[in-house]
C-alpha cells in the first residue's frame, strides 16, 4: 500500500538534500513537490493544498538545529502532520455496554459482510467478547450463506431469518437472541446497493433509530480514491456514523482515501481491512500510518501481529523441545503456519523500517511456504518426529508424494539439519558462549 506516494515523496525531499537550511525558497519548491504527490496519490486539491501550507508555515517558523539536516526536520513535521490529517490519535471501539450494537453499513462490494466477520474474530480473540452476527441483508441470499460460512470459521454464531424481507425486525429479534444467550456484542450486517440509493439510506437510517447503535461502522472499499470520499460523506450526512473502515487497502497503492477521508467527514478512521483473510484486520493508528507512508516502517504493528499469534505455553513447550533436541518437521510445520497466518508477507516486510522502499518492485510469493508443507505432509507421523530417520528411500517417495523434487527434498532437510544444529548450541549457554568467543 502507498507505494506510489512513497516513490514521490521521496523525490520530493531530494530536493531539500544537500541544502544546508531551509529558505522560503527551497521549502516552496519542495511544498509544490509534495502537493503534485498528494494529488497523484487522489487526494482532494483543498486537502492537499490545506496540508502543504501547514507543512510549509511550521517548516520555515523553525530554527533549524545543526544536528538536524533540512530533509530530517521535514520528514518529522511531514510524520506529525499526515498522522494529523488521517486523525491524530487511535480511536478506539466504544463496547463497553452489554450488548453493544455494531451497525455495519456501505455500498455492495466494499466488503461489510468480510468486515462484519473479521470485527467479530477481532472481538472474540483480542477484546475477550462473546459476540453474535446478524445477518440484516434480506436481499442477497447469497450474503446470509457467506456470513453463516464466515461465522463458522471463526467460530460465531449468527443469527438469520431466511423468511423475513424485513431488516429492522432481523435487527431487533437478533438483539434479542443475543441478550438471551448472554452474547455481549451484537454485529449487524447490513444490505447495501451498486450506488447511493434514497430506498437503501432510509432503510438503514430506520434501522439505526429502531435499534439504537453504540458504532455505525461505514465500510468502503478504499481502492475507490475519491469516490470513496464521496460515498463517505452522503452516508454520513444521512447517518452520522462513527466511524469509517476503509478495506483493501492491500491493492490500493495510491492511499488518497486514506488520506483524505478524515478531513472531509471529520469520522475517525478505526479500522482497515488489508486482505480476504479473516486475520487480515488492523486498528487504525494515524501516526503508525504516517511512519509507514514516509517509509519509516512500523515496527510496533510488526511486533503486535506476531504477538497476536503467539502462545505462551506454546512457546516454553517449543524451548524444552529445542532444549531436548527434539525440534521436529511438526513444529517447524506449525511454525511456519503461524508466519502465514501473520498475512501477507510484502506487507509485512514493509512494516520493517528500510524494507518497504527496497522490495518495492520485488514479487514476494505468498506461496513461497507452500513445496514446503508439501513435503512435509508427505513425510509419515514417525519420519516427521525422527528428521534422522529419513533415509534415500524414504527420500525418493516423500518427493513423488509430494509433487518435488528429489533435490528439493533434500535440500529442506539440510536446512532443517542445519537449523536444529544453531538452536541447539543456542540452547545450551555453554556452548552458545563457546561459539561467540569464535566469532570476531
Ligand atoms: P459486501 O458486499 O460489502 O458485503 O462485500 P464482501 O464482504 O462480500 O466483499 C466483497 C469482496 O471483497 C469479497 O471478494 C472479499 O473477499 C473482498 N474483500 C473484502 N475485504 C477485503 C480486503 O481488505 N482486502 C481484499 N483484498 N479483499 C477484500
Amino acid at each position: 500500500m502507498f507505494e506510489n506516494l512513497q516513490d514521490k515523496l521521496d523525490r520530493a525531499f531530494k530536493v531539500l538534500k544537500g541544502q544546508g537550511s531551509i529558505t522560503e525558497i527551497n521549502v516552496a519548491e519542495t511544498m509544490k513537490e509534495i502537493r503534485k504527490a498528494l494529488l497523484d496519490a487522489d487526494v482532494n486539491y483543498k486537502t492537499a493544498k490545506a496540508f502543504t501550507d501547514e507543512v510549509r508555515e511550521k517548516a520555515l517558523g523553525q530554527n533549524v538545529l545543526t544536528a538536524v539536516s533540512p530533509g530530517q526536520l521535514l520528514t518529522k513535521l511531514m510524520n506529525d502532520e499526515l498522522a494529523n490529517l488521517m486523525g491524530g490519535t487511535v480511536q478506539e471501539l466504544n463496547i463497553t455496554a452489554n450488548p453493544t450494537i455494531i451497525l455495519i453499513a456501505g455500498l455492495n462490494g466494499a466488503g461489510k459482510t468480510t468486515f462484519s466477520g473479521k470485527l467479530a474474530n477481532f472481538l472474540a480473540t483480542q477484546k475477550n467478547k462473546k459476540p453474535l452476527l446478524v445477518a440484516g441483508d434480506v436481499y442477497r441470499p447469497a450474503a446470509i450463506d457467506q456470513l453463516e460460512v464466515l461465522g463458522g470459521q471463526i467460530n460465531v454464531p449468527v443469527y438469520t431469518d431466511r423468511n423475513s424481507k424485513d431488516p429492522i425486525a432481523i435487527a431487533k429479534a437478533g438483539i434479542a437472541e443475543a441478550k438471551k444467550n448472554g452474547q455481549n456484542v451484537v454485529i449487524i450486517d447490513t444490505a447495501g446497493r451498486l450506488a447511493i440509493d434514497e430506498e437503501m439510506m432510509n432503510e438503514i437510517a430506520e434501522v439505526k433509530s429502531s435499534t439504537n447503535p453504540h458504532e455505525i461502522l461505514f465500510v468502503v472499499d478504499a481502492m475507490t480514491g475519491q469516490d470513496a470520499v464521496n460515498t463517505a460523506k452522503a452516508f454520513n450526512d444521512r447517518l452520522d456514523f462513527t466511524g469509517v473502515v476503509l478495506t483493501k487497502l492491500d491493492g490500493d497503492t495510491r492511499g488518497g482515501a486514506a488520506l483524505s477521508i478524515k478531513s472531509v467527514v471529520n469520522k475517525p478512521i478505526k479500522f482497515i481491512g488489508t486482505g480476504e483473510k479473516m486475520e487480515a484486520l488492523d486498528v487504525f493508528y494515524p501516526d503508525r500510518m504516517a511512519s509507514r507512508i514516509l517509509g519509516m516502517g512500523d515496527v510496533v504493528s510488526l511486533v503486535e501481529r506476531a504477538q497476536m499469534q503467539f502462545d505462551e505455553k506454546e512457546a516454553a513447550e517449543l524451548q524444552k523441545k529445542i532444549r531436548k533436541n527434539k525440534f521436529d518437521f511438526n513444529d517447524f510445520l506449525s511454525q511456519i503456519q503461524q508466519i502465514k497466518k501473520m498475512g501477507n508477507m510484502k506487507d509485512l516486510m514493509g512494516m520493517i523500517p528500510g524494507v518497504g522502499k527496497a522490495i518495492k518492485d520485488v514479487e514476494i510469493d505468498d506461496n513461497a511456504f507452500t513445496p514446503i508443507e508439501s513435503i512435509i505432509r508427505s513425510m509419515t507421523p514417525h519420519e516427521r518426529e525422527n528428521p534422522d530417520a529419513i533415509n534415500q528411500s524414504r527420500r525418493t517417495r516423500i518427493a513423488n508424494g509430494s509433487g518435488t523434487t528429489i533435490t528439493e527434498v533434500n535440500k529442506l532437510i539440510k536446512q532443517f539439519e542445519d537449523m536444529r544444529k544453531v538452536m541447539k548450541q543456542f540452547s545450551n549457554p555453554a556452548a552458545a558462549a563457546k561459539m561467540m568467543k569464535g566469532m570476531p
